[in-house]
């Protein structure tokens, strides 16, 4: 199953990445955490890759979408991948459709955690240090807004975005997640 994760921060994405992944059987990949490693082993992408990341800029595609393929190539993503910070731009969620596509494969869900303002603000500002004010708080759940809606809109527009409720226990998010990924076992 090839399932694309959605969620501003403070929405418990990492949370229900792991218990997904867990629960299909299927890798968890970060693009941040391939570039991460990338950068820590100083392949070429890595190398490349430092320069925006330090500068809290988006990575070209065209680095990204070598990261992703090569990734995809290894064996554990047969059974299927769980995708959490990518795709990031219109051409990266087309290149993916393409990708998947040329492997006989295709996107079966696309899954947004949506959390109220008001929540993410309790939670980030709750687990924040002093110095993130909650101008700087509010700033950075805008941006991910102004970045991610093209892409929730590609996805909706194509009839492959399901809204999850990220309101209440980690557990109850997690059972709304499967009724979707497995209806016949929930
Ligand atoms: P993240 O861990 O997802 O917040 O990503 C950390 C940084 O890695 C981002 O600020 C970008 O510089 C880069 N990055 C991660 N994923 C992507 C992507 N899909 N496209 C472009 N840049 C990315």
């Amino acid at each position: 199953m090839q399932i694309v994760l959605i969620g501003p921060p403070g929405a418990g994405k990492g949370t229900q990445a792991a218990r997904i992944s867990q629960r299909l059987a299927i890798p968890h990949l970060s693009t941040g955490d391939m570039l991460r490693l990338a950068i820590e082993e100083g392949s070429d992408i890595g190398h490349a890759a430092k320069q925006y990341m330090k500068a809290g800029t988006l990575v070209p595609d065209e680095l990204i979408l070598k990261i992703v393929d090569d990734r995809l190539a290894h064996d554990d993503c047969r059974a299927g991948s769980l995708f959490d910070g990518f795709p990031r731009t219109i051409s990266q969620a087309e290149a993916l459709d393409r990708t998947l596509e040329e492997q006989g494969r295709k996107l079966d869900c696309v899954l947004e955690i949506v959390v109220p303002e008001e929540a993410l603000l309790e939670r980030l500002a709750a687990r924040a240090r002093t110095d993130d004010q909650p101008e700087v708080i509010r700033n950075r759940l805008q941006s991910f807004e102004n970045d991610t809606q093209p892409i929730i809109e590609y996805y909706r527009s194509s009839g492959r975005l399901t809204i999850i409720d990220g309101m209440g226990t980690p557990d109850e998010v997690f059972d709304r997640i499967m009724k979707v990924l497995e209806p016949d076992s929930a």
